[in-house]
């Protein structure tokens, strides 16, 4: 009994992906400061050194000071949708379709490609089209169960909870039902089994975020958006009194984190100062904690301890880190598809942005 406590550790996959320089970019020469070593080692190399010189020159003359970061994935410029999809957020599916909890959240700074990965465009639709459409799928290869898909598509801006797909309804309220877990009071739950009207749904959606007072057609860089889908499933031969197993999945487009970049602090606690997203930063907490619990159960695990005490996660700090709760940590499978972009000018957002993304890793 004892040894089962550490089989089920929690830990967060964690992916890389550089998105292609922009037809500016390019025009403005700008250098590539990342490196895609192979599917699982990047380097970030520092542009002011670069200078004069090409990346190959640089690689040889500055080995021992290159920064180099190990993930689970990295992906390129030339990584498709599909391929991003198909290491990430796809083997999230079957675990919720078990009536299992799991998120996934796409980090990074403004600009950096995560609304690209998310939702994407019709011709190249992002994770949470191509997971929608592969859940279809299986409900559908799956007789022996019935089951009850729905989804919910909402903005979390300026620690306000507003439907993006219904958003009339103003300012909305977290709820803590007993069987569904944390829910949105009256949010619109939209029942399709079609892909489509799935991203018709979205991209509407997406035109309800809150957008830049100064620019009027940019979304916010401080808004989240979220997408959850519930699914219900119960056996068919179940009778009456059996329980219909509710699994629930999170796919989020989080808000900018240029402004949140303070994180390398190791396990220290972020100051909130007046111009930081507090959902952010209440993340960020969350996953430090979780990340000192996976690594103080690993060292007891290496002493041949048990480990009794756990971190306390501070979920209560922010409407995000309330709203996704009982998504990541405990037994909830978690996946972050970290952004970067790989202009010159980018460099110090994206050295931040990876250094987050490799403290997320130890978990
Ligand atoms: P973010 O949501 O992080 O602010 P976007 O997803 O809006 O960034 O990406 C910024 C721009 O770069 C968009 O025009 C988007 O279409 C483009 N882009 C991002 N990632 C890719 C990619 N992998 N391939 C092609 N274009 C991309
Ligand atoms: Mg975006």
């Amino acid at each position: 009994e004892e040894e089962d406590e550490f089989s089920g550790v929690y830990s967060i996959d964690v992916a890389v992906r550089v998105r292609p320089l922009n037809s500016m970019e390019l025009a403005d020469s700008q250098l590539h400061t990342v490196r895609v070593m192979d599917e699982k080692i990047v380097v970030v190399l520092d542009p002011s050194k670069l200078e004069g010189g090409n990346e190959d020159d640089y690689l040889r003359a500055h080995r021992s000071r290159e920064r180099r970061y190990t993930f689970d994935h990295v992906f390129d410029e030339t990584a498709s949708q599909q391929k991003v999809y198909a290491a990430t957020t796809e083997k999230l599916i079957g675990g919720v379709m078990e009536g299992f909890n799991a998120s996934c959240f796409a980090y990074g700074a403004t600009g950096a490609g995560k609304t690209y990965t998310m939702l994407g465009n019709k011709e190249n639709p992002g994770c949470m089209l191509l997971t929608v459409g592969e859940l279809f799928h299986r409900i559908e290869d799956d007789t022996s169960k019935t089951y009850r898909v729905y989804l919910t598509y909402l903005e979390v801006y300026n620690e306000n909870i507003r439907d993006l797909l219904n958003p009339s309804t103003g300012y909305l309220d977290l709820r803590e039902d007993p069987v569904k877990g944390i829910c949105v009071a009256g949010i619109t739950e939209f029942s399709t089994t079609n892909v489509g009207e799935t991203m018709e749904l979205l991209q509407r959606g997406n035109l309800n975020r809150t957008v830049e007072p100064t620019k009027k057609n940019e979304t916010s860089s401080r808004s989240h958006a979220v997408m959850q889908i519930m699914i219900e499933a119960k056996e068919k031969t179940a009778d009456i009194s059996e329980q219909v197993k509710i699994g629930k999945l999170s796919l989020i487009d989080l808000a900018g984190s240029e402004r949140a970049s303070a994180t390398d602090n190791r396990g220290a606690r972020l100051v909130e100062g007046a111009n930081i997203n507090r959902s952010l930063l209440a993340l960020a907490n969350c996953i430090n904690a979780l990340a000192s619990d996976s690594e103080a159960a690993a060292r007891a695990g290496r002493n041949g301890r048990r480990r009794v005490r756990s971190n306390f996660v501070p979920y209560r700090d922010s409407k995000l880190t309330r709203l996704l709760k009982d998504s990541f940590g405990g037994n909830s499978r978690t996946v972050m598809i970290t952004n970067v972009s790989p202009a010159g000018n980018q460099y110090e957002e994206t050295v931040n942005t990876l250094k987050y993304a490799n403290r997320a890793k130890d978990i």
